[in-house]
């Protein structure tokens, strides 16, 4: 199977969901039961009044190629764009169409490679594994020693983000909360990943794994994955939308009867490239500290808690 590298956004978390809610009978009240805990959370919150929260990373780099065993600065060219995105300071903010500027929201997440790992010995926060596997599908092998892959780090007190070559044209996926604690993470293509080294356009600009993370925090796909306006993304502050939209858009994109100002496609949660989004809005933002201040609360440190 030719690996080449896509064209056209693809993920896989609604993939992983069905693929877990099959395996795992449980999986689906778990979800339902955070679904609860996150709307009690958010009815609650003041998006305005947050405060910053820091998430420990760490990147498990895994490569079959020499030149899959990217660089340094690669791995940090991803943390800086999560840091700009999370925090709204992104320079792109301000091509964000003038009906929804006052919508993009900070969501005042910082993110750092780890300093310290799971056995208290000091770390970069990256670790690098050589493979016999020269392109991983989407079943999570790339997350185990014994199958190619790299072990996670005790996923409770890290977020573990795996890059590697992926299959099915896949620029990654992502696991929602409530899943398996060996997998829970991201898992990103290595040439959508960050920016520089091997990363490649449309996907250049780390956009990618902004938008898993947004999965990981408990975001669902803007237009609610269904074709015919009936799914819902779980935010009240996003425009109802049909489908996806992709590449870089022309404002006003109108399905839905979303008129005159249409989707919302400049949002992290959308299909379009990366140098098209800029944006979370409050309630994307909620959802996500909620999910920071519960059911994954103990990923962040000196976080002022939102019960
Ligand atoms: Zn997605």
């Amino acid at each position: 199977m030719a690996d080449e590298h896509p064209h056209k956004r693809s993920c896989g978390v609604m993939a992983e969901f069905h693929r877990l809610a099959e395996i795992d009978s449980d999986y689906r009240s778990r979800l339902a039961g955070i679904e609860q805990d996150t709307l009690r959370r958010v009815a609650r919150m003041s998006v305005a009044k947050l405060t910053a929260v820091t998430v420990p990373v760490v990147v498990h780099v895994i490569y079959q190629r020499p030149e899959h065993n990217i660089s340094d600065a690669q791995v940090t060219s991803q943390i800086a764009v999560l840091n700009d995105d999370f925090a709204g300071t992104n320079a792109d903010i301000a091509n964000i169409p003038a009906p929804w500027k006052s919508l993009a929201t900070a969501a005042k997440i910082k993110f750092k490679l780890a300093t310290v790992d799971p056995q208290g010995q000091p770390t970069n926060g990256i670790v690098r594994k050589g493979t016999t596997v020269e392109s991983f599908p989407q079943d999570n092998s790339m997350k185990f020693d014994s199958q190619g892959g790299s072990d996670a780090w005790d996923t409770q007190r890290y977020l573990n983000i795996w890059v590697c070559v992926l299959g099915n044209g896949l620029l990654g996926y992502a696991q929602f909360p409530g899943g398996p604690g060996a997998t829970d993470g991201v898992v990103i293509l290595n040439t959508a990943f960050g920016s520089g080294g091997i990363a490649q356009p449309p996907f250049n600009l780390g956009r990618t794994t902004t938008h898993e993370i947004g999965h990981f925090l408990n975001l669902r796909h803007i237009w609610g994955d269904t074709e015919d306006c009936s799914g819902s993304d779980l935010v009240s502050d996003t425009p109802g939308q049909q489908l996806p939209n992709y590449g870089e858009p022309t404002f006003p994109h109108v399905s839905c009867t979303n008129g005159p100002n249409g989707d919302m496609f400049v949002n992290y949660m959308d299909y379009v490239d990366d140098r098209a989004m800029f944006m979370f809005t409050a309630g994307q933002v909620a959802r996500m500290r909620a999910t920071l201040s519960g059911p994954r609360k103990n990923l962040v440190s000196g976080a002022a808690a939102i019960t």
